[in-house]
């Protein structure tokens, strides 16, 4: 899966962290017989997941669903099929999963069975189980609502229709059906789905068959059939159970039924359906299928093709690359609105997040990219992660640090034009060092003794740190030992479960390279090492030693050492030198191949091969904040970019003079992405690090820079980036009027049609600032787009209002209403924490952190950091940072809330930092 992509927004970035035990390594384990717990437990204890890997095979679930438009429930009938295996201790009981349903009937093996739910499970008792197959035959029901449970529903406000779909990763499967919901119990499912007669139901595999009810049902059953001949007839038809027609009450249309072919053996978590009016768009033999809701036909349209382009040139790229054909028997994805991940790999049936695809405010090019990678992210995860699956979520970061990796080395072979891995560093690395300079980081390998923690275990640390790990692992390795052994890998444990060791070992096998150190060190070690270069010049302008010097320190300052390897630019001006260099005790040294001609400025990451915090001794610092402007090669540029404002955030940089560099460097800066990230780098600078004085004489130069660039830059995509620019920084009445404007259509983007959401952007944006005439846009927005989108982005908006009674209506229906679909909310925390309303919000600062067990329990998976980032990130005072560090000395919480508040409010404590040392 992937994080969404975020709208445009120009907060601040988020960091975080904290103590982490070291992990138990949980290898062995497997060895040692566990017992099943003789009470149900709270969540599945991992222990209870490891005896039941041991004690049970050949899972098969044949599930049958009947959906009720509306309803705040389905309706299920399950057959479960395991083997129990032999064990000295005689035949044992079972405890199978299920969550916020009801269980109308149970039998074991023709048995009936207790329905009674004990704390999330349902037992099997031993004397109704035996040792060959069990059969095991339950009815139930399971929730549907727009939020907060593993079926959704979504009402789609544009033309009435009604959508539903599944969600469950990581333990959420439970809640859908009953199961035993564990990653390495990995099972067949065969699904069938009855539900209003014009929907379409997409699943793992293609439907087999697909039936419906040769009248409406209301006029079944009143009129010639009468209802029990109605329910004989849709019975026969489907050769199924009663209990699929009970739910053919007369207020229903006609009745479809679809019924899908086995899938082969997959996790409870990657089993997905989604039903509705789905429409599949652009469908073209040799292109992956493409579904969206009808409402958005349309639009949809236009972007197809480049969606089903780009993985299907994936798909052969990865097939390639793995030695491994595509995993499945074939590969739909279906445009979710509102889902809440940017991607969800099911098997064989991805759901993509439709904002992430059919863009709501006009694209840049490197939007697009963006796009592209997003899909092959979730494309690369039909191999890593559904074919070869980790076998508990301590190990997410196999699945996820590989997907990431792999997305950009597959669009790096199909768009070798593209600087792919200078994009790589810029969305994968900062968010990397940022967790991992924090107190709340964690190793790669995360300890999760109970699956109800583990939502925790997703950040930046598996998204960011992981695939950057990997870079640098296929640095060490070389290119070819690691493509060799990620196919060994997959190879070894196709169908099946592995463990990072399983990883290792397979490049250990190849590469003939010992790798224990290193991965004990990156992979299950937290932190990161600073590394920073020596050097010095004589009067003469050589080199005072021939040697240049290299030293890491543990940014935590818990002594750590990492094997590092790395390429060296040094640069002489007209010339420069790269070197390899490898080490992994606290200093080394180096010989350049220029002997001892005095460089200009050394950089110790060149082409980003190495993972930690790279300064610029002072003096390269000098030299390259003077030739910024003028250096040709963009990723040398973009890594020192990057290096300077790790100093700002270190304190070891005025923000003054990064934003100065900025106003200096930006209007002859053409790189879309890399202009991109300085612009939200000054922006964040002004509205956290400086103080009001230097905002208000450096923001208006900012303004006015966007305002020109946006009207007269050359180029479309960096309009565009400059029209963001201004609307992220515009505070002034005349930068406000020039928004206004472009509202009013008196100004315009030259070649740039604004859409929607752009409108909606500049809107809150003018609610924010307390602009006098923005309770009237508002209104005339809300007028002008009353579409399902519409509505939701005018709750964002409104939720910048800056007065108390909008903050505090706002807050309890955060808390307390479970209509409101998670996306809206979600969306407006950060218009609610706006940069300038500290005040207005720092009174819902400790409410928020004593929510923090709530929004853990019913939110998904990303919405935590999303809370704490909006919540902490809206503040910038040592007040605030105190309230906080309090609330972690008194409260009693969980580790993995403890860790995800310390990562967050690392910033807040930089910020305070940085705003003391720089006054
Ligand atoms: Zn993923």
């Amino acid at each position: 899966m992937n994080r969404r992509n975020r709208r445009d927004r120009t907060k601040s970035p988020q960091s975080v962290f904290a103590v982490l035990l070291f992990l138990v390594a949980a290898i062995g384990f497997a060895q040692q017989p566990t017992n099943v717990p003789s009470v149900a437990p709270a969540g599945i204890p991992r222990d209870l997941a490891r005896f039941r890997a041991q004690q049970l095979k050949d899972v098969r679930y044949q599930l049958s669903y009947t959906i009720t438009p509306k309803a705040d429930f389905i309706s299920g009938h399950e057959e479960l099929r395991f083997v129990q295996n032999p064990d000295d201790r005689g035949i044992l009981p079972e405890w199978l999963d299920f969550r916020e349903g009801q269980i109308s009937s149970l039998t074991v093996n023709d048995q009936p069975a207790s329905t009674e739910i004990q704390n999330g499970h349902v037992e099997l008792p031993a004397k109704l189980l035996k040792l060959d197959e069990n059969v095991v035959v339950i009815d139930f029901k399971a929730p549907v609502a727009p939020a907060g449970k593993a079926i959704t529903r979504f009402e789609d406000k544009d033309d009435g229709s009604e959508y539903i779909y599944t969600l469950f990763v990581p333990m959420d499967a439970d809640m859908a059906f009953p199961c035993f919901d564990q990653p390495d119990l990995k099972a067949k499912f065969k699904l069938s789905v009855t539900g209003p007669a014009d929907w379409n139901v997409i699943s793992n595999t293609s439907p087999q068959s697909r039936e419906t009810a040769g009248a409406k049902a209301p006029d079944l059953l009143k009129t010639s059939y009468g209802p029990a001949k109605a329910r004989a007839l849709i019975r026969t038809s489907v050769g199924e159970n009663l209990s699929q027609t009970q739910t053919l009450s007369g207020e229903q249309s006609r009745m479809g039924k679809t019924i899908f072919a086995e899938t082969q053996p997959i996790p409870t978590y990657l089993f997905a359906f989604a039903a509705g009016p789905f429409q599949k768009i652009h469908d073209t033999p040799g292109l992956p299928g493409l579904y969206v809701r009808k409402s958005k036909l349309q639009k949809a349209e236009a972007e197809a093709e480049a969606v089903q382009q780009i993985t299907a040139d994936g798909i052969k790229y990865l097939s390639d690359y793995f030695a491994q054909p595509f995993p499945f028997p074939k590969y739909d994805m279906v445009m979710i609105p509102g889902f809440a991940y940017g991607g969800m790999e099911h098997a064989g049936a991805t759901f993509l997040r439709e904002e992430s695809i059919l863009f709501r405010t006009a694209p840049t090019h490197s939007d697009r990219l963006n796009r592209d990678i997003l899909l092959l992210h979730e494309l690369t995860h039909q191999w890593f992660g559904d074919l070869v699956t980790m076998r508990w979520f301590d190990d997410l970061w196999l699945k996820e640090g590989f997907a990431q990796y792999m997305a950009y080395h597959a669009l790096n072979a199909l768009k070798p034009n593209e600087n792919v891995w200078k994009r790589f560093y810029q969305a994968i690395k900062p968010a990397a060092y940022a967790i991992d300079s924090t107190q709340g980081t964690t190793p790669i390998y995360q300890d999760i003794p109970n699956l109800k923690d583990a939502k925790s275990a997703y950040g930046a640390i598996v998204y960011s740190k992981a695939p950057g790990v990997i870079k640098q692992l296929a640095f060490v390795t070389g290119e070819d030992h690691f493509r060799d052994g990620l196919r060994l890998y997959l190879k070894e444990h196709a169908y099946s479960n592995a463990e990072w060791n399983d990883l290792v070992k397979a490049l250990e096998g190849v590469s003939k390279k010992p790798l224990g150190t290193w991965a004990d060190a990156w992979i299950k070690r937290r932190g990161m090492p600073q590394v920073d270069v020596a050097w010095s010049c004589g009067v003469k302008g050589e080199l005072t030693s021939t040697r240049i010097a290299l030293s890491q320190k543990d940014v935590l300052d818990e002594g750590g050492l990492w094997p590092i390897a790395t390429k060296v630019l040094v640069n002489y001006g007209k010339t420069a030198t790269e070197t390899r260099v490898e080490w992994n005790t606290a200093k080394t040294e180096f010989i350049t191949g220029k002997g001892g001609e005095c460089p200009r400025y050394v950089f110790a990451n060149y082409q980003d091969e190495a993972y930690g915090r790279f300064l610029l001794d002072p003096v390269s610092r000098k030299v390259v904040m003077a030739e910024l402007g003028s250096m040709n090669d963009v990723f040398e540029r973009t890594l020192l970019w990057g290096s300077l404002w790790d100093s700002v955030r270190v304190a070891e940089m005025d923000p003054r003079e990064y934003i100065e560099l900025a106003l200096k460097n930006l209007p002859t800066e053409q790189d879309e992405s890399l202009a991109q990230s300085i612009i939200g780098r000054t922006i964040t600078a002004l509205h956290r690090y400086v103080s009001p004085e230097t905002r208000t004489q450096l923001a208006p130069k900012m303004e006015t820079l966007a305002a020109d660039q946006m009207l007269q830059s050359p180029s479309q995509d960096m309009r565009i980036t400059w029209f963001r620019a201004l609307r992220g920084v515009a505070e002034t009445e005349k930068a406000r009027g020039q928004l206004k404007d472009m509202l009013s259509g008196k100004l315009t983007v030259p070649g740039v049609e604004l859409r929607p959401l752009d409108r909606w952007n500049i809107v809150e944006a003018l609610v924010a600032q307390n602009d006098p005439d923005a309770p009237a846009i508002l209104a005339a927005e809300e007028k002008r787009d009353p579409s399902g989108d519409g509505r939701k982005y005018a709750y964002m908006a409104a939720a910048a209002r800056p007065d108390a009674a909008t903050k505090k209506q706002y807050f309890d229906e955060y808390l307390h209403d479970s209509t409101r679909p998670e996306d809206w909310i979600e969306l407006s925390l950060g218009s609610f924490n706006w940069w300038n309303q500290s005040d207005l919000t720092l009174p819902y600062l400790g409410p928020a952190l004593d929510a923090l067990p709530q929004v853990k329990r019913e939110r998904k998976i990303f919405f935590m950091l999303a809370w704490l980032n909006a919540f902490i990130g809206g503040q910038q005072s040592a007040a605030a940072q105190k309230q906080v560090h309090d609330f972690l000395n008194s409260a009693t919480l969980d580790k993995d809330l403890r860790l995800k508040i310390l990562e967050v409010v690392d910033e807040l404590d930089r910020t305070v930092k940085i705003r003391e040392t720089y006054k």
